[in-house]
């Protein structure tokens, strides 16, 4: 990593260890050794660094599978330096970025220009996605297995999907045969059309052009269909309609390699937030009906999703503020993610903690075939996320990372934060609230 310092023994003592990975719940001390977990369990040694943990939650770091960090191109948005701090100060050790960037991650230079630009200046692992089809124009499929040499750990033409049934045909029977992982953005664009946001009653009130399910719900039983000839591994991107959730739940059933992902705000708000928030409230997928966030909800639940993601799209001010018809879609969502969660599924009693913590870091790390993180087991990397489950606070603009404020969720008030972020054993995030906890730590 970039800006961390890595002392090489950190002893964190007296947290809530939970691991879900390990099914570990319980209250104990962890040892990191340079940059790898080294015990779980009573330290009698002090280490070159020590953290009072007490009260607050240890847990393998959080893993972002779905993240714009907008360079190259998109730097008055965000960078690959502010997006990773703002992860890092969400509780994310690791994310994925997608590649829709200009130029794309759509070819081998610039998979290592992320690689590399993140190495030096990021506050968290980077993995990137890199485009299906050449320029990520839709048209031709990449050369997977070189791109995969190079560093890209998933496929996705993100933004847009792949539309092109023959197209699509290659690059499944391609990604069946080199093992690749496919994250599809499901979406044909001839349904969807110049709608901006969910087709229905609001989409009338305000006279807008709407998207309906259905261009969600073709695009998924049409990569299904492919799966089932060419069995690669499939990724449903932001999940967003009850058909569609029940068109994972099946095809999980009839034991096809499907995973799916939900953004928090696919979790969190209906289409109605819309009429409120305006700009921020526009996204892709749009917000949808109650009836589909709560599917949502219950496939998180009953295990048809896998994972929970934040598609963190920084925008400028400018740009949301064109108005809904002409402003760009997605919201910001590193810094939020955990305290919304938690609210929304643990405290609310749909689901346990570990569970929670299952669906932002040992699963993400496992679809993305990172098997040394999203785990506390000894030997893996020191990536470790502290939270106070208690800390209240408000979300505003003074203490936001990210190049962009582009939220919905701006104002609230939160309970629960990240607190201490640890990425290879190294500090690459601390709240002030910490530091009378911290010794050792420069
Ligand atoms: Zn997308």
């Amino acid at each position: 990593m970039g800006p961390a310092s890595t002392p090489q023994t950190v002893v964190i003592r007296g947290g809530r260890v939970v691991d879900p990975s390990q099914k570990l719940d319980e209250v104990t001390d962890i040892t990191l050794r340079d940059g790898r977990i080294a015990s779980i369990g009573p330290a009698h040694s002090a280490g070159d660094a020590t953290v009072d943990a007490a009260g607050l939650i240890v847990c393998p770091g959080l893993i972002d599978i779905h993240v714009h960090l907008r360079e190259p191109g998109g730097e008055a948005a965000e960078t690959i330096e502010s997006g990773t701090r703002a992860a890092a100060a969400g509780g994310f050790t690791a994310v994925a970025c997608m590649p829709n960037t200009q130029p794309p991650i759509a070819d081998v230079d610039t998979i290592r220009f992320v690689l590399d630009k993140a190495a030096r200046v990021g506050s968290c692992r980077v993995h990137p996605v890199a485009a299906m089809t050449v320029g990520r124009q839709g048209r031709t499929p990449v050369d997977m297995a070189a791109f995969m040499a190079a560093g890209a750990v998933a496929f996705s033409d993100d933004g847009a999907g792949l539309d092109a049934d023959k197209v699509a045909r290659a690059v499944f029977e391609q990604a069946a045969a080199c093992g690749a992982l496919l994250m599809q953005h499901c979406e044909v664009a001839a349904l969807a059309g110049d709608g901006c946001v969910n087709a229905g009653p609001v989409a009338d009130a305000l006279g807008l052009p709407g998207i309906d399910p259905a261009a969600e719900e073709q695009m998924i039983a049409r990569d299904l269909d492919l799966l089932r000839r060419f069995p690669a591994r499939y990724h449903v991107s932001h999940i967003s309609t009850a058909g569609a959730v029940e068109q994972v739940r099946r095809a999980k059933a009839a034991g096809l390699p499907v995973t799916a992902e939900v953004t928090i705000h696919h979790l969190t708000l209906t289409q109605e937030a819309v009429l409120r928030l305006g700009p921020n409230a526009k996204m892709k997928p749009p917000l949808r009906t109650a009836a589909d966030v709560e599917a949502c909800r219950q496939g998180l639940v009953d295990g048809t999703i896998d994972c929970i993601a934040t598609d963190h799209a920084p925008h400028s001010f400018e740009a949301k503020a064109r108005g809904l018809k002409e402003a760009p879609f997605g919201i910001i969502g590193l810094e939020s993610a955990w305290p919304l969660a938690n609210k929304v599924l643990v405290e609310s009693r749909r689901c346990e903690l570990t569970r929670l913590i299952d669906l932002m870091s040992c699963t993400p790390a496992r679809i993305l075939g990172r098997v040394s993180q999203g785990t506390l087991a000894p030997g893996s990397e020191a990536d470790v996320s502290l939270i106070d489950p208690g800390h209240s606070w408000v979300f505003d603009g003074t203490s936001i990372q990210s190049g962009s404020t582009n939220s919905p969720f701006l104002g609230l008030d939160f309970i629960g934060r990240s607190m201490l972020t640890f990425v290879g054993g190294g500090c690459a995030f601390r709240h002030a609230d910490m530091v009378s906890r911290l010794s050792g730590l420069s």
